[in-house]
């Protein structure tokens, strides 16, 4: 029986997977099975997957819990496109035998990019600034002699401290980007070697005094159930009055309610999100209404070669699989070991 890869995303529609296939030579049956990207239900996925060896998917948005994943008997690979895998258990999927991989490195650069991007925004009101000039108000932005609206809110970064929550990959790609406009930078990271804020010439420092030092924070975890609504209240009005917070990682770290308070009281001045909770953002939602809340539509990572990188990554995991190879972007180490144990060679 040849290998089974099923791709319930529908991505294989875009790019060719058979012809990746029959250029390595590796002999895998491709069925696409696309189930609803955004509220798919355990059993829709359960009956996309049925008998598969491997499943293309995308755990930000498609859910692995330990149900689904104890259901699926005869699958050895997931590999789910994107960095974050919110909805995916790793540690069931590891305990029951399944290789998970995720696509760590494909938009860093992006999203390192577009939160630098973000935090300009918010230090120079680029949305607000674009806007009045749009509805033809030049002079909204307030003239200096007169009076002000905008202006006064305007800084320029050099000498300004940035807070990273999360220091690896897109938290180190912030600081390159962040030092060329003379940012000080510290960051909160429990899990990194110490080394590393050393080498990349951060401050080590703990959340709290993160909150406080900082003119801006950038978040960059993974959604985690430590970092579920990380930032709420207590957390929110520990920050400067002046400060900016940009959310390029997952919405569900802060509290939408608690950010909704801490705008509009004044315990800090603005925020741009790429990220909410939920996607998208309800055309509702209070924060919307807000002048000081930007919000770009979960963005942060996409470009062409990005997607394209996306888009082939899946495929590449299952040829190594089939070659008897480990998947490059596997996300749990020790899912080795009980793959093993369960389908010896
Ligand atoms: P990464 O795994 O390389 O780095 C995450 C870092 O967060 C790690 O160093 C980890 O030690 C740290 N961390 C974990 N829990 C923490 C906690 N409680 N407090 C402080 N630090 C903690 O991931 P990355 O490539 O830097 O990506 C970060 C996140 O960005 C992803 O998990 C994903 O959710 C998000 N992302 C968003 C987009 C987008 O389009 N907006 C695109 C790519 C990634």
């Amino acid at each position: 029986m040849p290998f089974k890869a099923v791709d319930i995303l529908g991505i294989s529609l875009l790019i060719d997977y058979g012809e990746m296939f029959k250029q390595a030579g590796v002999e895998v049956e491709l069925v696409v099975n696309p189930c609803p990207i955004r509220g798919a239900t355990e059993d829709e996925i359960i009956a996309a997957v049925g008998d598969a060896d491997a499943v293309i998917t995308q755990t930000t948005f498609q859910a692995f819990p330990r149900r689904v994943l104890a259901s699926l008997s005869n699958v050895k690979l997931i590999t789910s496109i994107g960095v974050g895998y919110d909805y995916l258990d790793v540690d069931a999927a590891t305990e029951l035998g399944i290789l998970t991989a995720n696509v760590p490195d494909a938009s860093t650069r992006e999203v390192a990019d577009h939160a630098m991007g973000l935090i300009l925004a918010c230090t120079r009101r680029i949305v607000q600034l674009n806007e009045v000039v749009k509805r033809g108000d030049w002079t909204a932005m307030g003239d200096p002699y007169i009076s002000g609206e905008i202006w006064p809110k305007l800084s320029n970064l050099e000498g300004q401290t940035l807070g990273l929550i999360g220091l690896g990959r897109i938290g180190r790609a912030m600081v390159p980007r962040a030092k060329g406009f003379g940012l000080r930078i510290i960051a909160n990271d429990p899990y990194i070697d110490p080394g590393i804020f050393r080498e990349f010439g951060v401050e080590q420092v703990e959340l709290d005094q993160l909150l406080t030092q900082s003119d801006m924070i950038s978040l960059h975890v993974p959604l985690t159930s430590e970092t579920t609504r990380l930032l709420g209240l207590e957390q929110l009005k520990k920050m400067k009055p002046t400060a900016c917070l940009v959310n390029t990682a997952r919405g569900a770290i802060v509290d939408h309610e608690a950010l909704y308070t801490a705008l509009t009281e004044g315990y800090i001045a603005i925020a741009a999100f790429d990220v909410t909770e939920p996607e998208p953002i309800p055309a509702d939602s209070p924060l919307l209404k807000l002048e000081n809340f930007i919000c770009t539509a979960h963005s942060a990572g996409l470009s062409p070669p990005a997607f394209a990188e996306l888009q082939r990554r899946p495929g590449a995991e299952i040829i190594r699989f089939v070659k008897g190879e480990w998947p490059v972007g596997l996300i749990d180490d020790r899912a080795k070991e009980t793959y093993r144990k369960k389908w010896p060679k």
